[in-house]
């Protein structure tokens, strides 16, 4: 499969038309954005990172029977998905204080939840991806009560399989980020990626942060912490295939 043209260009990443108008091909930049674009770099290697762990870590949610865009991975970089209208809603599921959670509520990071959260934002990079609720979501227009219903089952779902994963590598997932989309005959698929630009990935012995946090906080050490993360799943994929 050949990239024809360029459909869409983000902030980590390409989006090409294919021969088949059904399938897109994804290719993954070294460029990291955080705070809304504000800051601006690049973290060497995250591409290819990126691209690799997502590309696992959807075939072993197929396998667990909730469906992703996923393909064919084409090189290093590039992938073959199915072509979706994406859902414009962001996905946050969380297992422990973090991030934004922690500042909207006042609490320090790494407490630990009984249950998981989801939360909700709105797809929209010129209102700043305002939080919002599925009323909110329905009121929009953003997706049907359905599909709104399946994309929390889903989302939960795929928080029950990566924990497993990370925790066999010695990772505890604190939070992530997911997006769906809509294939041509209606159907709701995970879409966009899982990766340490959108995981918050820490070690289980000593905490440290293993993912994006390291780019956004100026922690230093981004590519290691990618590579890191990367070679543990790779070693985890080795011993369960
Ligand atoms: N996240 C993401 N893209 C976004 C916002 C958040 O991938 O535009 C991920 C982020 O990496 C983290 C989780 O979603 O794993 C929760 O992020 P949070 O709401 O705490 O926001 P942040 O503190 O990253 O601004």
């Amino acid at each position: 499969m050949e990239k024809k043209s360029l459909l869409y260009e983000g902030k980590a990443k390409k989006v090409y038309e294919t021969e088949n108008e059904q399938q897109l091909i994804v290719e993954y930049k070294d460029d990291a954005t955080a705070f809304n674009g504000l800051k601006k770099g690049t973290v060497a290697g995250k591409g290819i990172i990126n691209n690799q762990m997502s590309n696992r870590l959807m075939q072993l949610i197929e396998k667990s029977g909730v469906p992703t865009h996923f393909i064919q991975e084409l090189s290093k970089r590039e992938t073959l998905v199915k072509r979706v209208r994406i859902v414009p809603l962001e996905v946050i599921i969380r297992n422990i204080s973090a991030g934004s959670f922690s500042k909207r509520y006042g609490v320090e990071e790494g407490i630990e939840f009984d249950s998981p959260t989801i939360e909700f934002s709105y797809k929209n990079d010129e209102l700043g991806d305002p939080l919002l609720n599925s009323y909110h979501a329905l009121a929009l227009k953003l997706a049907t009560k359905d599909e709104i219903e399946t994309i929390k089952d889903y989302s939960f779902r795929i928080n029950e399989i990566l924990k497993k994963i990370w925790k066999e590598c010695g990772v505890i997932l604190v939070d992530f980020k997911l997006e769906f989309g809509k294939t041509a005959d209606g159907s709701v698929v995970l879409a966009d990626e899982i990766s340490p630009d959108t995981c918050r990935l820490w070690d289980a012995e000593t905490k440290k942060k293993l993912d994006k946090d390291r780019f956004r906080r100026d922690l230093g050490g981004t590519e290691d912490a990618y590579a890191e993360v990367m070679s543990r799943l790779t070693g985890y994929l080795s011993e369960n295939r």
